[in-house]
């Protein structure tokens, strides 16, 4: 008989995961405490080209194409410095580096496309009480009553995930003492599908490219200065924007500003008994590259590329430890490249400024090497 599967979490990673396993014949019940989707929340979701093909096997790529822009080439620099590295697609292939596209469309292209298959189950709102296992099944209660059961349980609960809590999972986790603001810009020059990474001494800035006239932004900025920048009003927060990053003319905000806390966590070992952790739950980065939802992704890929059968009767031991040995490579360095970059480039030392200027510069004069990161950037694997 077919395995059966609880997704403790239905935002974008359990989405994504409740197709994968749907897709190898399993029975899945997607719980979430929230009654429904959130609303907008103002985040626009850089995918790398590997997530892309992640998306198109789940059959949700092919209805979000198109209304993703393209990014053809990433260009990083540093304020004040002469040095920048400049990625383009065309250097490792004849696609785009990656897509943007708002968190909004694409949580409704995976829930509509959950709701598409007769495998999937939603239940919300269930907000669970306390989640047991045994050596075949799970059992998971609800602050309602109801007790649901299955062979497999999957926390995709976030970053304050509550099956990481219950479980005692050991994690790491720390704060950047820094704060994301996101919103989106509309610029008089064009951004001639380049997304601009630029590091400030206080945090990066990046513009990624929408339509021809406007990007979406994302601000690292410390606490205080952050609330400073959400206090002004639009018109200042443009100007005084436009001023430390001058490369897309004048700058009018077309959405409202968010602010998100950044700190970063993983677990260091993503399973235990029957359950897995999945996405924000076992991993949190900080957003300097926009691969939080791209490594999510590539947990649940994971799991779309296992053997249906290998779902079935009580080897859970083996299935544990092999989602271990295989994800926590790429957790763990993806985890520590996010947190070098941020930790590189906010250390303000003259001779590390200098240095950094001097890396970026030799990065851009040889191509191997440019075209390795190329391929790291769009998400791609390094051979061929
Ligand atoms: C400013 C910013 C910019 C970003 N930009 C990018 C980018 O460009 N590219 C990229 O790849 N990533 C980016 N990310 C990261 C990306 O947003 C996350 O990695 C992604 O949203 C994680 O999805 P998830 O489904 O794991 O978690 P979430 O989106 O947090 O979903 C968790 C779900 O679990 C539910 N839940 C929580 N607790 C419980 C509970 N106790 N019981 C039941 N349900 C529960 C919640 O209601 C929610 O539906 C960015 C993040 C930030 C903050």
């Amino acid at each position: 008989m077919a395995a059966s599967s609880i997704i403790i979490g239905a935002g974008p990673v359990g989405l994504a995961l409740a197709v994968a396993l749907a897709k190898q014949g399993q029975a899945v019940t997607v719980v979430d405490r929230a009654p429904a989707c959130p609303p907008h929340d103002g985040r626009t979701i850089a995918l790398a080209q590997g997530s892309c093909k992640i998306l198109a096997q789940l059959d949700v790529w092919q209805t979000l194409q198109k209304s993703a822009h393209p990014i053809q080439e990433i260009l990083v620099s540093q304020e004040k410095r002469q040095g920048n590295v400049h990625y383009r697609s065309q250097d490792v292939s004849t696609d785009p580096m990656g897509y943007l596209i708002p968190m909004e469309l694409l949580h409704s292209a995976l829930m509509a496309r959950a709701n598409d298959e007769a495998r999937i189950t939603l239940v919300r709102p269930f907000v669970p009480t306390s989640l047991s296992m045994d050596q075949d099944h799970v059992r998971l209660h609800g602050e309602d009553g109801k007790t649901l059961e299955a062979d497999w349980c999957f926390g995709v609960d976030g970053r304050a995930s509550w099956v990481r809590e219950h479980l005692g999972f050991q994690t790491r986790s720390w704060d950047y003492d820094q704060v994301g603001i996101v919103a989106t810009l509309t610029h008089t020059r064009p951004h001639n599908g380049v997304a601009y990474e630029h590091f400030l001494a206080s945090g990066p800035v990046a513009f990624l490219p929408l339509t021809p006239f406007s990007s979406a932004l994302v601000w690292s900025q410390p606490p205080g200065h952050a609330d400073y920048l959400m206090g002004l009003d639009e018109g200042g927060f443009c100007e005084l924007l436009a001023h430390v990053f001058p490369f897309l003319g004048e700058l009018t905000l077309s959405a409202p500003r968010r602010s998100y806390p950044l700190a970063g966590h993983f677990v260091t070992t993503p399973a235990k008994g029957r359950t897995f952790l999945v996405g924000d739950a076992a991993h949190g980065i900080h957003p300097v590259a926009g691969q939080g939802f791209n490594l999510g992704l590539r947990d649940v890929a994971w799991f779309l590329d296992q053997e249906p059968h290998l779902f079935e009767g009580s080897h859970s031991a083996a299935l544990t430890s092999a989602y271990t040995q295989r994800r926590m490579s790429d957790i763990v360095s993806m985890t520590a490249m996010t947190h070098g970059l941020v930790k590189l480039f906010s250390n303000e030392s003259r001779t590390l400024r200098h240095l950094r200027g001097v890396g970026l510069g030799i990065v851009n004069r040889i191509p191997p090497l440019k075209k390795v990161l190329t391929r790291h950037a769009m998400g791609l694997s390094l051979k061929g």
